[in-house]
């Protein structure tokens, strides 16, 4: 997968250089291409934004310098672009995914109060673009939020997993894990500070393992996510496990 970005902090994807993202860049699984944005300013101190329109505190970036910045880094090409803000479509799992099946996205990250909205109002009638927001909070720029869909994106690509089957098993994966969090996990040794793994994880018996990781998938979610339960489907068995924890008194939402 080709990944541009233009940004006027290119030193901030540093981290892309480490653990699995530094090894699916190196394998060639991924093609990270940084832009320095202030590349296409002409001005003496290469300045890429200007007061906004209307007044009010802030800066907005100016519509010329991106166009400019774009039309260079996509040549004839069309990927898929995405720029991060607030005011976005949340990023998901699901987006992730969609993605993730994508041979070239281009990351447009801003600075100050964002980009003015001609840029995209422009290459939203070229290409497929997408304003994307990673959460319900406010961020310095949107170089972070870049940085969070790479990965969660690059990860999904055949070959950057050690093993291909976690990701499936993940919160969130489609299919069964859809609108569930993934449950508690354990590792060696078998009792820690007094603290023993559950029984039945140490049994062998692994139809009891599943049907135990996907109940502690559904409690956890209970008690922590319950609007993601009423988005999906139980099955009989799910139903079943649900009322037995009520039953047991556990404090899991009605
Ligand atoms: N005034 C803008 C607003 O209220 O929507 C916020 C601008 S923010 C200071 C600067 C840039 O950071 C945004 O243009 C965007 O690129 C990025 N950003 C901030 N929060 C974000 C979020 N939750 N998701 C994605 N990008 C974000």
């Amino acid at each position: 997968m080709r990944i541009d970005v233009i940004s006027i902090f290119p030193e901030y994807f540093a981290p892309l250089d480490v653990s699995l993202m530094g090894k699916a860049r190196a394998k060639g699984i991924l093609d990270v291409r940084l832009h320095q944005l202030r590349e296409w300013a002409h001005d003496v101190h290469k300045t890429v934004d200007d007061t906004p329109y209307g007044g009010g505190p802030g800066m907005v970036m100016k519509p010329e310098i991106w166009g400019a910045a774009i039309d260079d880094v996509i040549g004839e090409g069309s990927p898929r672009l995405v720029v991060p803000t607030p005011s976005g479509r949340p990023f998901t799992q699901a987006v992730a995914l969609e993605y993730a099946a994508e041979p070239w996205l281009l990351f447009a990250p801003a600075r100050y109060e964002g980009i003015d909205s001609r840029v995209m109002i422009e290459y939203g009638s070229r290409l497929r673009l997408d304003e994307v927001s990673i959460g319900d909070y406010v961020l310095a720029g949107g170089e972070a939020a870049v940085l969070v869909m790479i990965e969660a994106v690059a990860r999904l690509l055949p070959g950057v997993l050690g093993n291909a089957v976690s990701a499936v098993d993940d919160s969130f994966a489609p299919g069964a894990m859809e609108n569930l969090l993934e449950g508690p996990v354990f590792t060696k040794p078998p009792v820690w500070r007094g603290h023993e793994v559950p029984e039945v994880l140490l049994s062998g018996h692994h139809g009891k393992i599943a049907r135990w990781r996907r109940d502690e998938a559904l409690r956890r979610t209970l008690l922590k996510r319950p609007e993601l339960i009423e988005r999906g489907e139980l099955s009989a068995a799910d139903l079943k496990a649900i009322a037995s924890f009520r039953a047991d008194g556990d404090p899991v939402a009605d």
